[in-house]
């Protein structure tokens, strides 16, 4: 499915469009972009429970990946994935990423979907933390 497909049907299969369900996307796509020619197994565990869940699902259907999310109510805005042999990767959310969802409040509806549009495509280095033993 194109990018732009997704985010429409992330819309759809979420109920609306948010910018956390459209960082959780972004977060999606970032780990099946970098887990794509893996072979082992991995799972997978987001620690809030925020409509980001649904855009990291959808991602992750997308991929030959696992596409079962597990939901850890712990407030942190963090997709933990654990290799079966062992390694870990995490992303998380960077601060800008939240201060950008926490903006989208604020704004009017001619400015929302120039926002939405902007966490679509501003570049994933701003937006997502990467850590772990795995890339
Ligand atoms: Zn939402």
């Amino acid at each position: 499915m194109k990018t732009a497909d997704l985010y429409n049907e992330l819309a759809q299969r979420h109920g609306h469009y948010c910018p956390m369900s459209t960082l959780g996307l972004r977060i999606g796509l970032e780990v099946v972009r970098l887990l794509a020619d893996e072979t082992a197994g991995w799972q997978f565990c987001y620690r809030a429970r925020t409509c980001a869940a649904d855009g990291i699902s959808l991602a992750l259907e997308q991929s030959t990946l696992s596409s079962e999310l597990r939901i850890e109510q712990q407030g942190q805005h963090l997709l933990l994935c654990n290799a079966s042999d062992g390694r870990e990767l995490s992303l998380g959310l960077s601060e800008e990423a939240l201060q950008l969802a926490a903006q989208y409040r604020e704004l009017d509806d001619v400015e929302k979907p120039q926002h939405l549009e902007r966490l679509r495509t501003v570049a994933s280095e701003k937006l997502i933390d990467f850590a772990g033993n795995a890339c």
